[in-house]
């Protein structure tokens, strides 16, 4: 075989995206808290099993939060890291919600910093036939006391481990279909859904097994007070847009407290503008998303995370309602914004100040 053919070979068959957070980088990044001693210094060690205690708190009542983001390698070569500033305080807020005690923001950036200098030979460099992967980065908090009072924990960890990544759907951004659960709901009115609460998650299963019965990829939240407006997907936020080309808006549900203020979401937000489209924070009912549908007023809608990037919404089923988003053809606004957001992330154009640590 010649040099050529090898070439080609090598080219047609580009590695697929790795199932996500299936398996992970060579080493993890750890910590405890003591009442006494408050935060220890960061270990970077290989990643592996834990010591712990089978009475531990964390396992036992849930006082545990967590975090997602990415680090991208750019076009220069060089790995940046998306935001990290933001999802230190949101893992922060998180913790204060759940009477843990906040980590620092200037060991949550150290930590990342250390994490991403030893694993960043696990991301590829970007070539013509790489698909676009990204190191995604995993923080957690935890109670780790062994202790079964049903008091907060006196004792904490915290645990940054990272997974190569090529997006949260294998096969890219292709459309896909969700499904409206009436039966149970995500988040309630002075409860957890606005931080990233381990517990917000497992109970979703059960609606994401209707919703796969249902030949439908995601679940979308209605609000538990009415059930009436949409707040988010399980582990993305939702936007729709209204008209077509330069006049078109970018709408997304206002942050009340039941959904989590995603990092993507905020940049998204900051990215529409930039390129001309209006913005609007707005409350929209699942029957008015349909009927806006069907009379041509949103023509697009997508679903936003770090995990997912930007994602199209192709079709809706609520209850025995069906419906289309768009003309079944191209999502011009969607496409724009994740062309602007991949842009920013991996150098192809400029970020806003702060955006990216290298
Ligand atoms: N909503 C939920 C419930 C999530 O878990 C996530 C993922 N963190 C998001 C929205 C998107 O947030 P971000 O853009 O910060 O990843």
């Amino acid at each position: 075989m010649t040099d050529r053919t090898a070439r080609t070979t090598v080219a047609a068959q580009a590695p697929k995206s790795p199932e996500f957070g299936a398996s992970f980088t060579a080493h993890m990044v750890t910590a405890s808290w003591t009442a006494d001693g408050g935060w220890s210094p960061l270990v970077l060690q290989p990643h592996g099993p834990l010591p712990m205690s089978p009475a531990m708190v964390g396992l036992h009542y849930g006082q545990v939060v967590f975090e997602g983001l990415k680090a991208h390698r750019r076009t220069d070569g060089t790995v940046s890291v998306f935001r990290p500033d933001r999802h230190a305080a949101r893992l922060a807020e998180s913790a204060r919600r759940l009477a843990i005690p906040p980590l620092p923001e200037r060991l949550f950036l150290d930590a990342v910093d250390l994490l991403v200098a030893a694993d960043q030979d696990e991301l590829q460099h970007v070539g013509p036939n790489a698909p676009a992967l990204s190191l995604y980065l995993r923080p957690l908090l935890y109670a780790s006391e062994a202790h079964l009072g049903l008091r907060p924990a006196r004792e904490y960890a915290f645990l940054l481990i990272a997974f190569v990544t090529g997006g949260f759907f294998a096969d890219g951004p292709e459309p896909v279909p969700v499904w409206v659960s009436t039966r149970h709901h995500r988040a309630a009115p002075g409860g957890t859904g606005a931080v990233k609460f381990a517990g917000n998650y497992a109970p979703t299963y059960l609606a994401q097994e209707e919703a796969a019965r249902a030949g439908c990829r995601q679940v979308v939240w209605l609000d538990a007070a009415e059930r009436r407006w949409v707040e988010e997907l399980g582990g993305m936020n939702l936007f729709f847009v209204r008209g077509r080309g330069a006049g078109a808006q970018v709408v997304t549900p206002p942050l009340g407290g039941t959904l989590l203020p995603g990092v993507t979401r905020d940049s998204l937000l900051h990215l529409a503008t930039r390129l001309g489209y209006e913005t609007r924070e707005e409350r929209v009912a699942v029957d008015q998303w349909r009927a806006e549908c069907a009379a041509g007023t949103i023509t697009e809608t997508f679903a936003s995370g770090t995990a997912a990037a930007v994602t199209p919404v192709g079709s809706v089923r609520h209850g025995d309602a069906e419906w289309r988003i768009g003309d079944g053809g191209a999502s011009p606004v969607t496409l724009a914004l994740h062309n602007a957001l991949t842009g920013v992330q991996t150098g192809r154009s400029p970020a806003p100040d702060g955006w990216l640590r290298k």
